[in-house]
């Protein structure tokens, strides 16, 4: 068997949050293994170098919330082009979100993901199974056989689950076979019909107003179901001030629980929605400018530890519908780290490493993968790693995205950051080049 040439990163900024290393040098990768981190320069002879000087080196992006849309909604997006997208993004794994059709409620269909994802052979792709069967919050779906075929957390995503009855068997459950359980926080009977932040601008534009008040109730009675449970709780999507409050007393208690923030939440208010702009329709849904400066923040201090682009892809004719009747979310997978960097670094809240401890630590930790070595980059470790250059400025430009859709609300947004290779078990993706093109070889 021909062993692969090993490569050599040479002279980026080196960090790798868990253990606090932020130093320049270079790396080596034989197989699918990082093999020595050298602050001193590594011979070159015999390797494929990469040249990432000026560039930050650090673990593989994990994003765990991601909607694939597949099986189902392939129109919209594909297992393939969704890991695709990841790779662009400078993503080595994601998460995919149940609320396919059917639900991914079901360990064959937990294999039939993993299947797939492993055809594409793009970025890994892990599974969120479905809490309750077809997320209908009425039936608990066979949690443990799907965690046995791989699924590495639970949620109803695109709902939350408003049974307290129900939540706390869910919660339970999740406990008992170790896996997080990922909460959609959204109280259905305060949202009936709504399709927007409650506020004047719902008002102006003559639509049904979604209060912050149906995300916040929902979090703090989990909060409470879980005291005495002690599962691995996680928040998705945050929105609200408020929210954040109830999850920094959650997490002052010492309570098991975390939360998510998404790079439309830390950038955009609900005035995106000016002129029924649908492409900001989204849930929960953009709020006001308080709560972007809450989230902020609460992303800065560490109360959120997890960053996550809830990449939701829909066709231009979802989109084209009226505000009332189009469907919720954007995409987020090709713009995160440069509107991270915006909303977070550029804004002076944050630096670099700290942003990327909740793109790689937060997400490995929550999702149970520091254990097999990834969200960290050590000797020894597995393959996977972003370099990025972190003052890059770039123009988003959908018709370059790899996504199947273009339902982007950052168009002509000026990113701070950009990926520039992702190495996926030691392979490595040139974002600067046609990659692509050869992304199908194995
Ligand atoms: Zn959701």
């Amino acid at each position: 068997m021909d062993l692969p040439i090993p490569i050599l990163i040479r002279g980026g900024r080196v960090i790798d949050p868990i253990r606090s290393l932020d130093a320049v040098g270079d790396v080596l990768v034989r197989g699918d293994r990082v093999a020595c981190i050298s602050d001193t320069p590594l011979p070159q002879k015999g390797t494929r170098v990469v040249d990432a000087s000026g560039c930050i080196v650090c673990p593989g992006l994990i994003d765990p919330h991601v909607h694939l849309r597949e099986p189902g909604g392939e129109r919209k997006e594909s297992i393939r082009t969704g890991a695709e997208a990841a790779i662009a993004g400078g993503f080595t794994t994601i998460a995919c979100m149940p609320n396919t059709v059917p639900a991914l409620d079901l360990a064959s269909l937990v294999d039939f993901v993993r299947l797939k994802a492993a055809e594409a052979g793009l970025a890994r792709v892990r599974v969120v199974g479905a809490a309750t069967v077809g997320r209908a919050g009425e039936r608990l779906a066979p949690m443990g056989a799907m965690a046995r075929a791989g699924a590495v957390g639970f949620s109803d995503d695109g709902v939350g689950i408003a049974s307290a009855a129900m939540m706390r068997s869910v919660l339970q459950t999740c406990q008992s076979i170790h896996r997080p359980f990922m909460q959609h926080c959204q109280e259905p009977t305060l949202t009936v019909g709504a399709v927007m932040h409650e506020g004047s601008m719902a008002a102006k534009l003559g639509l049904t107003g979604w209060p912050a008040v149906a995300e916040e109730i929902m979090l703090a009675r989990d909060v409470q179901l879980n005291a005495d449970i002690g599962c691995r709780y996680h928040a998705q999507h945050l929105s609200s001030g408020g929210s954040v409050e109830i999850l920094r007393a959650a997490l002052a208690k010492g309570y098991s629980v975390s939360a998510e923030a998404s790079p439309h939440h830390l950038l955009l208010t609900d005035a995106a929605c000016d002129g029924w702009n649908t492409v900001a329709k989204i849930n929960p849904p953009l709020r006001s400018a308080s709560d972007v400066q809450s989230l902020r923040e609460a992303v800065a201090d560490g109360t959120i530890a997890v960053l996550a682009t809830d990449h939701a892809p829909h066709t231009e004719s979802e989109k084209s519908m009226d505000f009332g009747s189009a469907p919720f979310g954007c995409i987020g997978l090709e713009t995160a780290v440069g509107m991270y960097g915006l909303a977070l670094v550029k804004s002076g809240a944050m630096q670099w490493p700290s942003v990327i401890e909740r793109m790689t630590v937060g997400p490995a930790r929550l999702l149970g993968l520091l254990e097999e070595g990834f969200g960290r980059l050590f000797e020894g470790g597995p393959a996977d790693i972003t370099i990025l250059n972190p003052s890059s400025e770039w123009k988003v430009d959908v018709q370059t995205f790899r996504s199947r859709s273009r339902n982007c609300p950052f168009t002509d947004f000026t990113g701070y950051g950009r990926p520039i290779a992702t190495i996926v078990g030691g392979r490595v993706f040139d974002l600067q080049t046609s990659w692509w093109s050869e992304a199908g070889q194995p």
